[in-house]
């Protein structure tokens, strides 16, 4: 009801459409009693010169109500799934990152497209066929009444019936639904899969492998609409059955000599009319009522991830520019949902400006360091300082304009390189600008190959570009941040020893005048940090400069050597 408050104009005006659709139908069979009573039994035939054209000018008015509510009803129906969309895409991004390591991006989408559309077709197709055939049926009622109520009574007897198998049938319908929902969240999540993997599937030969599983789910999802298909044709036909039994009934009693006396023909015949006329819209209610409990079960669903609770930011500290001290103190930490601790105890301290260096085996909680810096997750234990300031009093936005990250997993999107480069850049932007560090970061050695040059588009997630030309992207795009702390988790790996060398020039600039913390595969490129913390199981285990721990001749000498030897 909150969404549809913005549009409750067209609404009403839809409402009015519908009401006017049905009210024209029962008028015109109301005059079925007279047109044969008066025109055809009395043979007024100045009343029946009027017929033809009553008849053009009711279909005339219905035409119009028609257009009117179906209108209006599409118009409201639309703007609130797409605000429903809208508002779905914005919590999506609130959402905390533990909520997307939960589910999966397809069923997620799913939602956005599938669910939000089950909505539509039941604020709006299943709105029409309620409102419109529920006045008809009221109408139609009414009529028999106003004819002959003794006849009519029969309906007090079965509409509870009729009440009673409606309800029991709606509960099943949203059961099904909702199951349904589910299967199609399925569905995407193994297409979205198989189209990520797609590479992986043809050189493993998987390709029956992921068919079988998909045939799976795709069945499930069939299974499913002819459950819910059968359990509406059963009701229609129960619920029709039931009507017949009433229609026997009175065409029964109108059988009795007493009964004849009271009807006219013309009265007879309307109130048989009408009670067929009741069968259709007995068994459209019905079927509307299955989109009616689609489309609540998917609005369960939705208000299901619009209840999830957002990234909580109750910091209330405006970070400025800060000078980039860190301190780490007795951080443990295991991810929600984990039993694993991932990080034990961990302290550091780093001085405005530094270099620190994280190197260690993977799995050791090296990127997971690197995601409690900007809190993408909340810590329970411990806790990180900036500038002396706990990072859980600081706003999240002001926290993390402070650092500009360079993940792991660089994701480019679906554009031009520029605009990647100067993805989320805030105020204006030069073109010399970008391509100082489009230069820098060394993009401009295969950018000048392409035709477009930095206007090159680079399709999803920049699949035509090798991995190590998507990292090069991703340090530009730090490299323009100009943030006084710098991340860079593995930010190089993808690089041969020739191109890392290069780009640690423009590296070792960006590490001028602040805060850097490295994450290496290769010991090469930190040889030079002031302090170099190794870490295994999630503790450090050494500490100290590249000299000091060669001297130590533990972990990381050995380290070294295996990687010296390798390069040699
Ligand atoms: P590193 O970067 O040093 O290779 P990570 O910090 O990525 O290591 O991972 C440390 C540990 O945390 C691993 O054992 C890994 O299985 C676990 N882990 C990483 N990410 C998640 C996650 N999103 N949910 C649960 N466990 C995770
Ligand atoms: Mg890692």
């Amino acid at each position: 009801m909150r969404y549809l408050k913005p549009y409750k104009a067209g609404f009403a005006l839809a409402m009015f459409g519908m009401a006017g659709y049905a009210c024209v139908d029962i008028y015109f069979i109301s005059q079925f009693s007279s047109f044969i009573d008066r025109g055809i039994t009395q043979k007024d035939t100045a009343y029946l010169a009027w017929a033809p054209v009553f008849v053009v000018g009711m279909f005339f008015l219905r035409g119009v109500f028609h257009f009117i509510s179906s209108y209006c009803l599409n118009w409201a129906g639309t703007h609130i799934v797409k605000d429903l969309r809208q508002q779905l895409f914005r919590q999506m991004i609130a959402l905390p990152v533990s909520y997307h390591d939960k589910h999966s991006t397809g069923e997620l989408i799913s939602k956005i497209t599938y669910d939000a559309e089950q909505i539509k077709q039941a604020s709006s197709k299943a709105l029409v066929v309620l409102i419109h055939e529920g006045v008809f049926v009221l109408g139609c009622l009414g009529l028999m009444f106003y004819n002959s109520w003794q006849l009519s009574l029969i309906f007090l007897v079965i509409a509870p019936l009729i009440a009673v198998i409606v309800a029991q049938v709606s509960k099943r319908f949203r059961k099904i639904s909702s199951n349904m929902q589910n299967a199609m969240g399925d569905v995407t999540t193994s297409s979205e899969q198989m189209l990520n993997g797609h590479k992986v599937i043809l050189s493993f030969g998987a390709g029956e492998l992921e068919n079988n599983r998909f045939k799976m789910v795709n069945n499930r999802n069939r299974q499913l609409d002819v459950k819910m298909e059968a359990t509406r044709a059963i009701s229609v036909s129960l619920i029709q059955l039931i009507a017949s039994f009433a229609l026997a009934f009175v065409i029964y009693l109108a059988s009795f000599p007493a009964m004849l006396d009271t009807l006219t023909p013309g009265t007879f015949s309307e109130m048989i009319t009408a009670m067929m006329l009741l069968l259709k819209p007995l068994k459209q209610l019905t079927t509307v009522n299955s989109d009616f409990q689609r489309g609540m079960a998917a609005a369960a669903n939705v208000f299901k991830v619009l209840d999830e609770k957002p990234e909580q930011d109750t910091g209330t500290i405006e970070l400025k520019q800060v000078t980039g001290a860190i301190e780490i103190k007795d951080l443990s930490f295991h991810y929600p949902g984990h039993d694993k601790q991932v990080l034990k105890q961990i302290n550091i301290k780093v001085e405005p400006g530094q270099t620190v260096a994280l190197v260690g085996r993977s799995g050791s909680g090296k990127t997971t360091i690197s995601s409690l810096l900007p809190r993408f997750y909340e810590i329970e234990q411990g806790e990180i300082l900036l500038d002396g300031i706990n990072t859980k009093d600081c706003t999240l936005d002001s926290l993390r304009s402070q650092m500009a990250v360079v993940s792991q997993h660089v994701v480019l999107f679906n554009d031009t390189i520029a605009n990647n480069i100067a993805y989320g850049y805030r105020g204006e932007l030069s073109r010399e600008r970008l391509l100082e560090v489009a230069e820098k970061a060394h993009v401009m050695e295969f950018v000048q190959q392409l035709p477009d040059g930095l206007d090159t588009e680079i399709g999803e997630n920049g699949v035509t570009l090798s991995g190590g030309q998507r990292q090069r992207i991703a340090i530009a795009r730090a490299l323009l941040r100009q943030a006084p702390l710098l991340i860079l988790d593995e930010a190089t790996s993808a690089l041969d020893t020739e191109s890392e060398r290069k780009i640690q020039g423009a590296l070792d600039e960006l590490f001028k005048g602040r805060t850097s913390i490295v994450i290496a595969h290769r010991l090469s490129t930190i040889e030079n940090a002031d302090q170099i913390l190794v870490m295994d199981q999630g503790q450090i285990v050494e500490q100290g400069n590249h000299q000091s721990l060669l001297a130590q001749n533990g972990y990381y000498a050995q380290l070294y050597k295996m990687q010296f030897s390798e390069a040699g």
